[in-house]
């Protein structure tokens, strides 16, 4: 059965006066061992989609369902999902002066090894098992002992993400890729990461608005949201369709042409 299961769902966000809608009727199915590309121009909702898969706070479901792994998801507070294998990036909305990095990891990783009743790794084997995933990043030690965010450049905020969703080894990773301009440095690190996360028994979905990403990995799926909506899905060449046509062919409620 499909590891994600999203029915109609519709999400709204309160702006302070009234509840906007933002997701209206979003229905979607990612089966294990497959990845799925959402794109969409600004605004169309695609972080909002992951944010609410995540369990992030200030958004409000207003219709439908989503089954994860057979289980309705809203049942599941934010950290159980995360427990339970859903990894979105952490996206720390402030600095974190006075704790670095690596105790987050350890104490996300070690979060999740309770849930499974493993016994949590200790300082000196969570930095062995770390280690290893930097040196197969080409990633500097240091980066483990800054405080979480402060002064990360986006190359390297992209390296910790990655390693991040390397270390917690999800069952369903979203990544989202944000309006804010990634390099080919850092579009190849997380192209890398994605490939080296593909397995039978993961799915992942990538939330992009940059084709380019999609030269680097090529999707299962492709999904264009717009307005709210799924507009349109296909296999990767629908990707390049989107490069050579760009968006407007897709909104919401116009034919597209021929
Ligand atoms: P995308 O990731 O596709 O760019 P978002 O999910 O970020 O789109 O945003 C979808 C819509 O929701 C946009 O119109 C955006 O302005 C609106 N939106 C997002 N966050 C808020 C918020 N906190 N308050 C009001 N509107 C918001
Ligand atoms: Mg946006
Ligand atoms: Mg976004």
């Amino acid at each position: 059965s499909a590891m994600l299961e999203i029915k109609n769902l519709h999400v709204g966000i309160n702006d302070g006066t009234a509840l906007k809608p933002i997701l209206r009727g979003i229905d979607l199915t990612v089966a294990a061992g497959e990845v799925h590309a959402v794109m969409g121009p600004n605004g169309s909702g695609k972080s909002t989609l992951a944010q609410v898969l995540a369990g992030r706070e200030s958004y409000t479901v207003t219709a439908g369902s989503i089954r994860y792994q057979g289980r309705d998801l809203f049942e599941l507070l934010p950290e159980e999902r995360s427990r339970e294998g859903i990894f979105l990036a952490f996206q720390y909305p402030v600095e974190i002066p006075g704790v670095a990095n690596i105790y987050l990891l350890k104490a996300a990783l070690n979060a999740q090894r309770v849930h499974r009743g493993e016994a949590e790794l200790d300082a000196v084997d969570f930095l062995a098992l770390i280690r290893d995933q930097l040196r197969r990043m080409g990633m500097d030690e240091a980066l483990l002992y800054r405080p979480v965010n402060q002064g990360f450049s986006g190359g390297e905020k992209k390296r910790n993400e990655i390693l991040q969703m390397t270390v917690l080894a999800p069952k369903l990773a979203i990544l989202d890729e944000t309006d804010s301009g990634l390099d080919i440095d850092a579009l190849k690190v997380v192209a890398d990461g994605v490939q080296a996360m593909r397995h039978p028994e993961r799915a992942i979905i990538l939330v992009t608005h940059y084709q380019r990403l999609l030269d680097y990995i090529v999707p299962d799926r492709v999904h264009v949201l717009a307005q709210g909506r799924i507009v349109r899905s296909g296999g990767p060449e629908l990707a390049l369709e989107l490069e050579r046509r760009g968006y407007g062919w897709l909104d919401a409620g116009a034919t597209p042409p021929e």
